[in-house]
This record gives structure tokens, sequence and C-alpha cells, in this order.
């Protein structure tokens, strides 16, 4: 076919939960049953047309299937699945006579309903979105469903648009889905791959039937080494999806977009295929240094989409720069057009909204409108020539000089700090003369514990909210603070718990609390991104030099200590979640980032030791997401993410006793970082895979104490006395238990007093159990 024109500027994907956050309001009160389903179609809808409206407006063509129809109630995957058919038999009863999903039955299939667990949810590619896991088996059905797909392109043309639908790809859908708990051993999602695609093609036959030009499939999963297949299956399934793809006679023309990095050996394999554009990552992966003659002449009979705007991040960036890379590929194909390096999903919606940002931080930032703008600017320097658009790129040039010169970028004190350090500064010493120096501790065989937060009640919130209204004064709200810390550390001596937590009721996020009291940071009013279903986080922006001006913790934890003869925990947020959880700075390394938060914390654990606090906590629950998809960057993460934990601690004297704590369930790759934190205590998740965990760290030689969670506070669900006992019992037989902790799987902010308080009960009642036999 001959390919309709590709527009020269485009964007991979659109923030979709509203610029004030009104899809999650209505998302919300659609499920509260305050509205109906009309009512949330017609919230939606006007945000999809606001949405449209909005990126002509900065720039992209209405008519040329520039703009993306990339708006989701939940998830992206969620909705493939539902309009391949692929709905695990669980949820059979909530579908229409014809298979098909109503709103209610979409997010019944998401959230779940009763004993129907809803899909797994895990972690979208290395960035802080998650998605809704596909279930799929041998016995799978695939059918078409694309009424939601075809009403949003037609909405979108009755109100004068082309839009291009956006579907996540047959290869990154199956690669991305788990198999059916019911599958035979050995089965792989990927194998229906040949079942699959006829779906697609009937898709992608509806869409050129109802008008659209193109088609854009994402397949971020070809650029991730990090996939749980073999790195040929994954290319010859590529190869098969879009050659076959590719043959159909009625379709749109293909774009196949390919965020979060290079497709390396991937490029070659779609360039083969008759697909008619190919997005380039070029901000985390570059352009192909080198090109094997055919698949040079493939892609230059192809559109090369250059990513070349951080669709990730919030920086303005260096736009002329931006401007030499998509020349650049130029040299590969006549073709090119301007791009997000990703979706837009990944950062706020507007900066213009950001009323009580400084005005010159404003002048360095580019949210979603803004890079609208970006990719605008480019392409009409791709199309008129780079004079047309040199005041564009010399101002962009001018805040990013602006921003380099700026007091607080660079701070020379922190600077020299950090040049000074060396590699005793990142070590604690022999762990044995620790364990000796803590036995002052007087703890008993399996100590008890908790992660750090207990239940953020609607008091502590409230109390927050009038403190930012100023209806309550900070001493005011101290009290109240105070008095939350005084209940929480009764309730825990009443329930018999080791060592004991201040419950963390001062703070709003264990990221943005640190975050607001560093100096390096910002904190934005309306910067929500979506992190899953209608829940958002609102990151903090990471823009200079890390230093602390004042202790941030030490008043909570020494009144909470001050109250009980029982050791008190302090808590602290680690250094490589608060980076994976703020809009870091790209102007240096991440691990010279990374060090410098570290530095602060360790004055802070020097500041909770003179206080009398003898155990403290640091937690890196991120430390596996901001794993990189290529194995080659690993080693090199896995070095300046452990270091800057390591640095972080190792001031601590060795009668403290340091702990960590992880949540995730697949440790993998990650087990050995773990071990090398070298924390004399580690809590990590693990109640929901039955304690899998131990076993893989007792085989990798972990040697010190461990506490894997016995409770799954994801769920309101009381564990039982003998069902925490048994889960016990499988530890105790895996790891001495001298060395074994007991404590829930995370901190217990989301739950209610009454399940914390049964659940913990029955913990100390299987832990006394457990011990009476040892
Ligand atoms: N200390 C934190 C809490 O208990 C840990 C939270 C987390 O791991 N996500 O809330
Ligand atoms: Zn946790």
């Amino acid at each position: 076919m001959t390919a309709p024109a590709f527009p020269t500027g485009t964007i991979l994907g659109y923030p979709r939960i509203g610029r004030r956050r009104e899809l999650k309001r209505a998302v919300e009160a659609f499920w509260a049953g305050t509205i109906d389903a009309d009512e949330l179609e017609a919230t939606a809808a006007e945000l999809r047309s606001a949405t449209r409206e909005r990126l002509a407006a900065q720039g992209l063509d209405r008519t040329g299937s520039a703009i993306p129809e990339s708006f989701s109630f939940y998830d992206q995957v969620l909705d493939a699945a539902v309009a391949v058919g692929a709905v695990p038999t669980r949820f059979a009863r909530f579908l229409g006579d014809d298979g098909s999903v109503d709103l209610g039955a979409y997010f019944t299939i998401a959230r779940g309903v009763g004993d129907d667990a809803p899909l797994e949810m895990t972690k979208w590619f290395d960035s802080n979105y998650h998605y809704l896991v596909p279930e799929i088996g041998p016995d799978t059905s695939f059918s078409l469903h694309a009424e939601r797909i075809l009403a949003e392109f037609a909405e979108a043309k009755a109100q004068g648009f082309l839009t291009r639908p956006v579907v996540v790809g047959p290869v990154t859908f199956l690669l991305l889905a788990k198999a059916a708990d019911d599958a035979p051993e050995g089965f792989r999602p990927i194998d229906r791959l040949a079942e699959l695609v006829p779906v697609y093609e009937s898709l992608l036959a509806e869409l050129a039937r109802a008008g659209a030009a193109w088609v854009q499939l994402d397949e971020p999963a070809l650029v991730s080494e990090s996939i749980d297949e073999p790195r040929a299956r994954v290319l010859e399934s590529a190869a098969a999806a879009y050659d076959a793809l590719g043959a159909q006679e009625e379709r749109p023309a293909i774009f196949v977009a390919a965020p979060y990095g290079s497709l390396d050996d991937a490029l070659p394999v779609l360039a083969a295929t008759p697909v008619e554009a190919i997005s380039l990552d070029l901000v985390r992966g570059s352009l192909p240094e080198s090109l094997d003659p055919v698949t040079a002449e493939a892609l230059a009979a192809k559109t090369l989409v250059a990513g070349v705007v951080d669709g990730h991040n919030i920086w303005r960036g260096d736009l002329a720069d931006a401007f030499d890379r998509v020349t650049a590929v130029q040299r590969l194909s006549g073709s090119v057009a301007v791009s997000t390096s990703t979706s837009l999903l990944h950062v706020p919606h507007d900066v213009e909204d950001e009323q009580a940002l400084d005005a010159r931080l404003v002048s360095w930032l580019a949210f979603a409108d803004q890079k609208v703008a970006q990719v605008a600017t480019l392409a009409r320097g791709l199309a008129e020539g780079r004079d047309a658009i040199a005041a564009e790129l010399d101002e962009a040039s001018a805040a990013l000089a602006d921003r380099s010169a700026a007091p607080g970028v660079r701070v020379p004190a922190v600077r020299d700090r950090l040049s000074a350090l060396v590699g005793g500064d990142f070590d604690r010493g022999d762990y044995a003369a620790r364990v000796a120096a803590q036995t002052e501790l007087e703890l008993p065989e399996l100590p008890t514990t908790t992660i750090g937060s207990f239940p953020q009640t609607s008091d502590i919130r409230r109390a927050r909210a009038r403190l930012g209204k100023g209806e309550l004064d900070s001493d005011g709200y101290a009290q109240l603070m105070r008095e939350e810390i005084e209940r929480v550390v009764r309730l825990q001596e009443e329930i018999g718990l080791d060592v004991l937590v201040h419950g963390e009721p001062e703070r709003n996020d264990m990221v943005q609390y640190f975050a607001e009291l560093l100096d390096g940071f910002a904190v934005t009013e309306h910067g929500w991104v979506q992190s899953y279903g209608s829940r958002c986080t609102r990151p903090s922006i990471l823009w200079g030099d890390v230093s602390r001006s004042a202790p941030m913790t030490v008043e909570w934890s020494s009144y909470a200590q001050s109250l009980t003869e029982k050791p008190v925990k302090g808590m602290l947020t680690g250094p490589v979640t608060i980076l994976a959880w703020s809009f870091v700075r790209d102007d240096q390394p991440l691990g010279d980032t990374a060090r410098q938060v570290a530095l602060a914390l360790r004055d802070e654990i020097a500041d909770l030791e003179q206080a009398g606090i003898k155990v403290i906590q640091v937690d890196e629950p991120a430390l596996r997401e901001l794993l990189p998809l290529k194995l080659a960057d690993q080693p090199a993460y896995l070095d300046w993410s452990v270091g800057s934990f390591k640095l972080a601690t190792a001031g601590a004297a060795a009668a403290t006793q340091v702990h960590t704590h992880l949540c995730y369930s697949e440790f993998g790759v990650v087990i050995d970082a773990i071990k090398n934190l070298d924390a004399d205590v580690t809590s990590i998740e693990a109640a929901r895979s039955r304690m899998e965990v131990v076993d893989d760290l007792a085989t990798s030689g972990f040697d010190h104490g461990i506490g894997p969670g016995v409770y799954d506070i994801h769920s309101p669900r009381v564990p039982s006395t003998a069902e925490v006992q048994a889960l016990l019992e499988r530890a105790v037989a895996e790891i001495p238990a001298s060395r074994l902790w007991v404590n829930p799987d995370c901190g217990l902010k989301t739950r209610g007093y009454d399940e914390t308080v049964a659940s913990l009960e029955n913990i100390l009642e299987a832990t006394r159990a457990v011990r009476a036999g040892l």
C-alpha cells in the first residue's frame, strides 16, 4: 500500500486523568454509586474532546493523524485485553451475551469482586505507571470487541478531527501477560500469538473502514531485555506478527511505537516487515551506530519517528540538541517525524498551573502541554528549516544556561563533600562485631516489629489539611501528631511488639515528606501523574544539589522513644526510593544525585543516634523499580544504588541496628544487591508468595537478619494465628531463629485500626507459639 503522509509532529500519548484529576473523581464517584455510567461516559467524552482541542491548539495537526487516541478509563493493557476478548473466565458472568464488557464489568476486572481477584498489577517498564496483567491460557478465546476504540475514533471525527487510534501491540500484550492459573506447566502466553494476530487483523480492517489513516501499535516490550522470554523468541514473534499485519489488504498504515529504550536487534526485524512507521526513543536510546545494507534500505522506505522530547521527565531540556538529533535521523530516511520519546502519561499536564513554583524553576520545566509545543516547534523546523525556529531554540538554550548557573543547582559545599568521599565511607565494618554490639538491645528470639506506618486516620489527614489552609498553626499540628504518636506507642506496648515505631502520622508521603524538608527539591500543586487506575502521585522535583538544613525526623522519633523503654525504630526513606519517586535532574549522573541524598540521610542518622535512637530503618521499596531494562546497564545501576544506601548508613555505630525494607514480590536479579546493602535486618514482602523469598535468600548466602512479611497488608483480611504460625514455621525451617524477625509485609498506613490490631495480635500469638517450640 502507499502510506498516507505521517504527521511531521506527534506525541505517543497524553495524560488522561485530567488537569484537575477530573477522571479520577468521576471514576471514583461511579464506583461509589453517586454517578451512573452515562455521567461517567459524559465526563470522559468531555475530557477527550478537551484534550484534542488542546493538542491542536498546541500545534498538532487536527486532521493529519497527529493526535493519538490514548484515553483509558483505567489502563491501556486492560483495554487491549478487553478489545481482544481475553477476559478471564471468572469474570464471564459480568459480560454481555456477546462477550461485551460494559463499564461495570470493566472495573470489576480491574478491581475484583468478592473472592474473584482482580487482574494482578505490575510496573510498566521502568516507569512508575502500573498496568494490569492479562491472563492467557491455551483455551483463552480471542474475539474482537473494538466498540470503544471505534467509538472514540468516530467521536473525534464528529468533532472535526482525524486522530490516530493507539492500541498495545500483540507482541507486547502477550509478553506482558501471565499464564492463566490452569495453564499446563511450560505454557507461555506468547505461544498464542498466531491466534491473537487475526483479531488484530480484524481490528485494523474495522479501523480502515472507519476511516483511520494510521494506527499506533505500542510495542515497548521490544526494547526491554528484562522480559522473561528468550530474545530470539521475542524477535521471531515481532517478525511474525508484523509480517502478518502488514500483509493485510484493508488496514490503516501501521506505526509501531517502541518507547523506553533502543530497539537494538529488534530494529532490523521491524525494518524487514511491511509496517510503515517506526519510532526511535532517542532520549533513553540512541541511533544505531551501523546498519546492515538490507536494514538501511528497508528503513529508508519507512517513516522514522524521532522521539527526541523526553516523555518521562519534566525538564525543558536542550531543544537545539533535540533538533540536531532529528536531523541526524534524516540520514536514515527521507521521511522523518518528531515525537516524544514515550507517552506523556508520565508527566503532569501543564506547568502554567503551578502558580506557587518559583518562576525561574518554571522556566526550566516542560510538562505535557509544553512538550507538545516543543514537538510542534521541532516539526516546524523540520518543515521550514532551522532558521524558522531559531528564536525558540535560542530561548530554550538560554533557559538551560540559566539553569546550570542558578544558585542551588551546584552548591560547592555539597560537591566538595562528595568528592572527598573514600571507600571506608561506604563500609560499616564487620557484621559479627555489629551483632555483638547490638546484643545490648536485649531482643528476644524472633523479635516482632512493624514496617513503620500505622493507619492514617481521617483525623490525621484533616489535621494536615487544616495546617495547609492555615487553620491550624504548627504548634497545634505538632501537638496533634504527638498525641497520635503516644496512642500508637501505647498500642504497640499493649500488643507486645518488641521494636516499636512512631507510626509516621506526620508524613503525607514517604518521599514527599523528605522532599519538602531537603534543599534542592520543589513540590508542585497540581503535578499529578497516574500511578494506576484512579491512583495518582505528585512526584517532587529534584532540581538542585541536595542537602539537609535541619533534622527531619528526630523530633518525632525521640518523642516516641521518650514514652517507652522498648527501642523505637527511626524511619527514613532511602536515596534510591527518593529518586525513583521524584522527577530527578537530568544534568548529572543519577549516582551523583543519589549520593547527595545519601549524605543528607547520613547526617539524619547521626542526629537520630545522638537523640538515643538505637534502631534505624532506611526503606528502599523502589530498589528494583529503577533497574534498567537493558541487561548491560544493570551492573552500573546496582553499583550506585547499593553504594548510595551504604553511604547513607555506613556512618552508624556498630551498636546501632540498621534495618531496611523492600516490598515487591519478584526479587530475581536484585537478590545479590539486597545482600550487598549490608543492612543488619531486612524486612521483605513475602506473605503472598508464601515465603518464597526466604528460599531465594537462603540459597544466595544471605546471612544477616531477615523479616519475611507474614501479613499481606494489601488486603483488609486478618490472617489467622494458625496461618501466621505456618508461615513462621516455614521460615524457621530455612533461616536460623537467631536471624529471623517477625513483621508485616509493609506499612499499615492504608489499613484500618480494627484489622490492624487483630492482625498484629494474631502475629504476636503465633510468634509466642513458635518461640515455645524452638
Ligand atoms: N516505612 C514505610 C511505611 O511503613 C514503608 C512504605 C513502603 O515500603 N512503601 O509506610
Ligand atoms: Zn513496603
